[in-house]
């Protein structure tokens, strides 16, 4: 029989597929807002069939504009955006609608200024090199087109694959730049501003949204934690494997209202670290006065975090991320880790007990690279939960190469529960296809990405 709880999960699963494609759905509109607002304000000129080419180049500058506004809201870390739409799918359509932005502003400058240099007879160059020296505004904007053009092309998938993350980071950050050199022209040449009306609440509107989300949850609310909470490491500590488990500790730090399966943007404040923010899952279940994360070393930052100091403050973004048990859908669930995958699965562990029918599957080469395995073990104990380690070399499928076999062997009615995956990208879309293959419906398979 279908229980209140599950009634509600079904609900909240709903809300949850929904958010994104209206998210997405309401930046189209708005676009679509934009270009019928400039078209009202005189914008469509039509004395000549030529003009209607002018009429798209602006009329695409605007689209451009609403989702460059749309970036900003998206990289805003906003809950109402994080928490409804999960961080992977908020970074997946930031990434394909900035795509979008920069190729629609890109056509915007190429057609306003060849159809400038078509009107005054001019040759191309000419005409840009005029753009340039006629306004300031005009020639900021220009700046800011060069500066969207670095990131689009940094942002290309193999140029980005041959960038260091922090690189490719930095050119990424010449996005606001960008912004800062495209705005004045919208309020100083274009109509958007000019008219009042519809048009200026509009943009007003959707500057303040953005700009406001951004400046209040990247900025405002980091500065604020750390005078409310101080939270500060507390406690380092190397594991068998080479993982380091890290205790921050602080004031109320419940009221963060993160949870087991959430992920944190940690940046230690010592004299190596400041500069980087990175992204690691909550390996245990916050407590009111503390927060742990596991870390593996794989590069140069993961790898000096053994050498953190007690005591070092640190300011954390977040909690992001919908892998958590509000996710579910179903009765019982299977929680299938791989290395440091085990995490945020360790964490949820924490939260389930004998109530629910809930299985733990620990993929690794062997017991030397499985971290926190024993406090898992603990916990399944605890939960009255399976537990099957899974050890030995690769297979053809996502279990070892001598212990074939998936998850209907592993798991009993694995189609009614929840599948929650954390591991290696390719290992956990083989677990994942394996789900689906067992019945278990798309929406129930949950999945972390520890790359973006
Ligand atoms: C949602 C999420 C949760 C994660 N949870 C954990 C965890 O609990 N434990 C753990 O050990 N690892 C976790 N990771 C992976 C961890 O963030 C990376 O291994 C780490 O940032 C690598 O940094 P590095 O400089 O040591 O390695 P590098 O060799 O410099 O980077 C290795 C790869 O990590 C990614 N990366 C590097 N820096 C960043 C950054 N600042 N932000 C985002 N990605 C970056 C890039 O894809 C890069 O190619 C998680 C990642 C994500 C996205």
């Amino acid at each position: 029989m279908t229980t209140t709880v599950e009634r509600e999960r079904v609900r909240a699963s709903a809300r949850r597929t929904w958010w994104p494609d209206g998210l997405e759905a309401a930046i189209w509109v708005a676009a679509a807002i934009g270009v019928a607002l400039m078209l009202r304000s005189g914008g469509l000129q039509i004395a000549a069939p030529v003009d209607l080419v002018y009429t798209l180049g602006r009329a695409l500058g605007i689209v451009a504009a609403v989702l460059m506004l749309a970036q900003v809201l998206l990289v805003s870390r906003a809950p109402y955006i994080e928490q409804s739409v999960g961080h992977d799918r908020t970074t997946a359509l930031h990434t394909r609608l900035g795509t979008w932005a920069i190729v629609l502003m890109l056509m915007h400058a190429s057609i306003i200024t060849g159809m400038s240099a078509y009107y005054d007879g001019r040759g191309l160059l000419d005409q840009a090199v005029t753009t340039f020296t006629s306004a300031w505004y005009l020639a900021a904007a220009q700046i800011a087109l060069t500066a969207f053009f670095a990131v689009l092309a940094t942002s290309i998938a193999i140029v980005r694959r041959r960038l260091r993350y922090e690189s490719w980071h930095v050119v990424h950050l010449l996005v606001y730049i960008g912004i800062a050199g495209a705005v004045p022209h919208q309020f100083l040449e274009g109509s958007t501003f000019r008219d009042g009306g519809a048009a200026w609440w509009f943009w007003f509107a959707l500057y303040t949204f953005a700009f406001g989300s951004l400046l209040v949850f990247r900025f405002a609310v980091p500065l604020w934690r750390l005078a409310r909470h101080d939270p500060r490491v507390s406690e380092v500590t190397p594991l068998p494997d080479g993982s380091v488990s890290i205790t921050v500790t602080g004031r109320d730090m419940d009221a963060l209202g993160a949870k087991p399966g959430q992920f944190m943007l940690w940046r230690f404040l010592d004299s190596a670290r400041w500069r980087e923010a990175h992204p690691f899952s909550l390996s245990a279940k916050p407590t009111s006065t503390s927060l742990r994360l596991t870390v593996r070393p794989s590069g140069d930052f993961t790898r000096q975090l053994a050498s953190l100091a007690p005591g070092t403050r640190v300011a954390a973004e977040g909690p992001l991320g919908i892998f958590t048990h509000s996710a579910r859908q179903g009765h019982g669930l299977v929680l299938v880790a791989a290395g440091i995958g085990i995490t945020p699965i360790r964490a949820m562990l924490e939260e389930c007990d004998d109530s629910e029918p809930c299985t733990v599957i620990v993929r690794a080469s062997g017991t030397a690279d499985s971290p926190l395995l024993d406090e898992v073990e603990e916990l399944v104990e605890r939960a009255g939960a399976s537990l099957h380690v899974l050890h030995g070399p690769r297979g053809d499928s996502w279990t070892p190469r001598d212990a074939p076999g998936g998850l209907a062997d592993l798991v009993e009615g694995v189609g009614g529960r929840d599948v929650f995956i954390c591991g290696p990208l390719a290992w956990a879309d083989a677990v994942e296809a394996d789900a689906l293959a067992c019945g278990v419906p798309r929406a129930a398979v949950h999945r972390e990405r520890f790359a973006w």
